[in-house]
């Protein structure tokens, strides 16, 4: 048989998703749905307040709040709150909150089996992935299972609108970075490329209007409709050289997660753009620019964004350090890896400058 380049294998993740405004109010239901007598509520010490209105909404259904989430996951945490659910007899996580918090749930769900029921309120998309990360002696080591897979999400705006307005951007541009990706994953399908365009379109237009009304409940609609998407796409299929880059940068450098994407996201997309022009051009048609690159660079700078990894807390002279761990163990790229034109990379996201197109040799 000739390969023709619709090739595919498509596996999909099961989950249930819920969208509505309101739908938070049914999260008894749900997890009566999963079968679950005592779910334990997951939430950052920013986030009690959602977390106990969780923990109203399920009434005898809650086996209480645990406020322990924590960017990372690290391994003492994730210790804590096993030991928790385990003490109160939960058999079930809801987590209300942002990539963190979920991550929580993840960490507990992989030791225990437990359905999580997801109810995200930043744009990350970890609710729709099977992966997970633990921080252990300064080092996040991350995996897939389908055991952390969330078996329910519940996508409400009203829980995220109160996202100040820069987190929800920089949030943004992290799902967007899932989807970008996606459209050039070495093992992508015509169905997650639906999505990711889709889900850069939605997110694109939900941040735009989220920067001039925050309280917009159909912008942040679109926006949670963005994240639910370009979540997908990370869930489903292989990310490249960008979430290399960020991984690095958060993992051995410390900086934060959301920001980094967005810095960096312009400048890998001006570094395959030769290499995958038909993904360029449908980021760009989604983001509704000539150029994905460019079309990137501006929305962060339009909506107030950090563009410069020396803003975020990146030394200069780490960077030779940076591009070497990120070139030491790298994930397939369509571009292969250079590292002269990754140390231009890197110095151009650590002053902000604008990508040039690369000047690729014959
Ligand atoms: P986060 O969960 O760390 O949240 C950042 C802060 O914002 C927290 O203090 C949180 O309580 C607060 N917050 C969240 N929602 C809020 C709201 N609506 N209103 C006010 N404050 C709110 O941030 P994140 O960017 O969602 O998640 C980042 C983490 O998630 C990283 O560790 C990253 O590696 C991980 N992640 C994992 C996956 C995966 O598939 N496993 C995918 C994406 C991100």
């Amino acid at each position: 048989m000739t390969p023709s380049n619709r090739d595919f294998i498509y596996t999909a993740q099961p989950s249930r998703v819920v969208f509505a405004r309101g739908s938070f109010q049914r999260l008894a239901h749900e997890v009566e749905q999963v079968g679950a007598r005592r779910a334990l509520v997951l939430c950052t010490p920013q986030q009690v307040d959602q977390a106990e209105a969780a923990s109203r909404l399920l009434g005898p259904l809650s086996a209480g709040v645990f406020p322990g989430a924590e960017m990372h996951v690290p391994i003492e945490s994730a210790r804590r709150a096993r030991e928790y659910a385990r003490e109160v007899g939960a058999d079930c996580a809801v987590a209300v909150g942002g990539g963190s918090t979920i991550g929580l749930g993840k960490a507990i769900a992989l030791e225990s089996s437990m359905p999580i029921i997801a109810v995200p309120t930043t744009y990350a998309g970890s609710e729709m992935t099977p992966i997970y990360g633990i921080t252990d002696a300064g080092e996040k080591k991350t995996g897939r299972d389908q055991k952390v897979l969330p078996r329910t999400v519940i996508y409400d705006p009203e829980l995220s609108i109160g996202l100040p307005v820069r987190m929800s951007v920089v949030s943004g541009i992290n799902a967007i970075a899932h989807a970008a990706e996606g459209l050039y994953a070495r093992d992508g399908n015509p169905v997650m490329s639906l999505m990711a365009e889709e889900g850069i379109r939605a997110m694109t237009a939900g941040l735009r209007e989220i920067a001039r009304n925050p309280s917009d409940f159909s912008a942040r609609s679109d926006c949670l409709y963005g994240a639910w998407l370009c979540g997908s796409v990370l869930g489903h299929v292989g990310m490249a050289l960008h979430h290399k880059l960020c991984h690095t940068l958060g993992g051995s450098f410390n900086l934060p997660h959301a920001e980094t994407h967005t810095i960096v996201l312009a400048h890998a997309l001006a570094y395959n753009s030769a290499a995958a022009p038909e993904a360029m051009g449908r980021i760009a048609r989604a983001l509704g620019t000539s150029d994905a690159s460019d079309g990137i660079f501006n929305l962060a700078s339009d909506l107030g964004a950090p563009l410069a990894l020396r803003d975020i807390g990146m030394a200069e002279s780490d960077l030779a350090r940076a591009c070497d761990i990120a070139l030491s163990n790298p994930y397939w790229n369509p571009r292969p890896l250079e590292r002269a034109a990754l140390m231009d990379l890197l110095s151009d996201a650590w002053t902000g400058k604008r990508p040039s197109a690369p000047v690729i040799a014959a």
